[in-house]
């Protein structure tokens, strides 16, 4: 069965080979699945044939292609033309100046606050999801989302011409919520949280026979993620980084960085060397955190209550994967509280003139906390992921960032206000503020 199914994808130019169950190994054809139905239940992912891979790739075929994901097709589970928005190929931004701050000799921000269209991470996985949907032969295409993956996705379907109807728990930031109206999908805003959210999509997606990008394409999603490992191997010249930190909802993306680093090296595009994966979660919704904390393998559900609601996921589906990736490669996976993560949104503005949303405010939160607690050595090349735009949550620091000086349009009203700023400044330099 899995013989007949590699090949009959290899014909069309596909190097993977279809679905794999994560737990028992059973293979599956490459349609809308990812759950292992036959044996355990267990989530399916994408399988490949890696040695017509690396017969195919090599640093400068790669490196010839284009300033997108797509650069890296031949690592991703599409067939014909991709849905391109020129997704990918954001900037690994040295940040030597929070560096120095923090005590760190070789800091990166992979900042995908920038990303194309819409200003965060899920443009990858949107992007893998959508050009597989439309291959399977879906016309309405759906998410459960806690934010950018409906704007991602309500962007994205526009694109490519297909009808998209997605859903969000209704207390999202409003940067989100329009983020998404603007594209004129049907937005579903659900009294409940993620999890209730999600729940009532899986019963959608079997009795409406829609494609949801994190549901039954969920195989496909996931793969989009790997893109930040390969990004970031390619910017730090053809090598992997020491030491990364990044955001966990479901934990899902943390697993795919690795799964990327891993394709590398046993493609040969980078040398092997060991790199420590460290996860970053909220007080308020940190259920992976807390298992790691407690020795655990399992994870307890709990219920959201953050600010940072764009991983606020209570019971997070790849949780026990992401665990078992921080213990084996000696990272950790901690949280910090909302205040903490509000102080990290203002350490990267402050620092290195990037602006990211709660999400990214908990990774720099967490990576201080690190570094103070010597988890993360000074020496080691660490690569921070900032993975949404702060436009998109501005809620989170209204009446923190201060206001602007009201002056007349006057040289007077000007030089005064100066005047004052200059001597405020003065006085907090000298400790007058405490
Ligand atoms: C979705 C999301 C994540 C993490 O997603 P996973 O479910 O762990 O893959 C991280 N940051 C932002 C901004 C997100 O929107
Ligand atoms: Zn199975």
């Amino acid at each position: 069965m899995t013989a007949t199914i590699a090949s009959s994808v290899l014909d069309t130019g596909a190097t993977f080979t279809g679905l794999r169950c994560r737990e028992c190994g059973q293979g599956y054809p490459p349609g809308a699945k990812h759950v292992c139905e036959d044996v355990c239940f267990g989530p399916l992912e994408v399988s490949y044939d890696y040695d017509e891979i690396r017969r195919r790739v090599s640093r400068r075929q790669i490196e010839a292609g284009p300033a997108s994901i797509w650069r890296y097709r031949d690592f991703l589970p599409v067939v014909g033309d991709p849905v391109d928005v020129g997704t990918g190929f954001t900037p690994l931004l040295k940040a030597d100046r929070l560096a120095r701050y923090l005590g760190l000799e070789a800091l990166y921000i992979k900042n995908d606050g920038v990303n194309m269209p819409t200003l965060s991470f899920k443009d990858r996985v949107v992007s893998v999801a959508l050009t597989r949907a439309r291959e399977l032969g879906f016309s309405t295409v759906s998410c459960a989302s806690t934010g950018n993956l409906a704007n991602s996705t309500a962007a994205i379907a526009a694109h490519a011409g297909l009808k998209c109807c997605v859903f969000i728990p209704s207390d999202l930031e409003a940067g989100k919520v329009l983020g998404t109206l603007v594209y004129k999908p049907t937005l579903m805003a659900v009294r409940g949280n993620y999890d209730q959210v999600n729940r009532l999509c899986s019963e959608v997606a079997n009795t409406h026979g829609w494609g949801f990008v994190n549901i039954n394409l969920r195989p496909y999603y996931a793969e989009g993620s790997k893109t930040l490992g390969y990004e970031v191997i390619e910017q730090l010249g053809w090598q992997l980084p020491d030491h990364i930190v990044a955001p966990l909802a479901s934990g899902s993306l943390f697993t795919k960085i690795r799964k990327g680093f891993n394709e590398f090296i046993k493609t040969g595009l980078v040398e092997e060397r060991p790199v420590r994966f460290s996860g970053a979660q909220a007080e308020g919704c940190s259920p992976i955190a807390q298992a790691f904390e407690a020795g655990r393998d399992f994870i307890s559900p709990v219920k959201p209550d953050t600010i940072a609601k764009s991983i606020a996921i209570g019971n997070p589906a790849d949780g026990p994967y992401a665990l078992d990736i921080a213990r084996e490669t000696g990272g950790t996976i901690t949280a910090v509280n909302d205040q903490e993560i509000v102080e990290g949104i203002q350490l990267l503005a402050e620092h290195e003139g990037v602006f990211t949303e709660t999400a990214g405010g908990t990774t720099i939160a967490v990576l201080r906390k690190l570094v103070m607690a010597g988890r993360i050595e000074p020496s080691e090349r660490t690569v921070a992921y900032i993975t949404g735009n702060g436009l998109k949550t501005t809620e989170a620091v209204t009446g923190v960032v201060g206001e602007p000086h009201l002056i007349d349009a006057q040289l007077a009203s000007f030089d005064t206000a100066w005047e004052q700023v200059q001597m405020l400044q003065h006085a907090s330099l000298n400790g007058g503020a405490g």
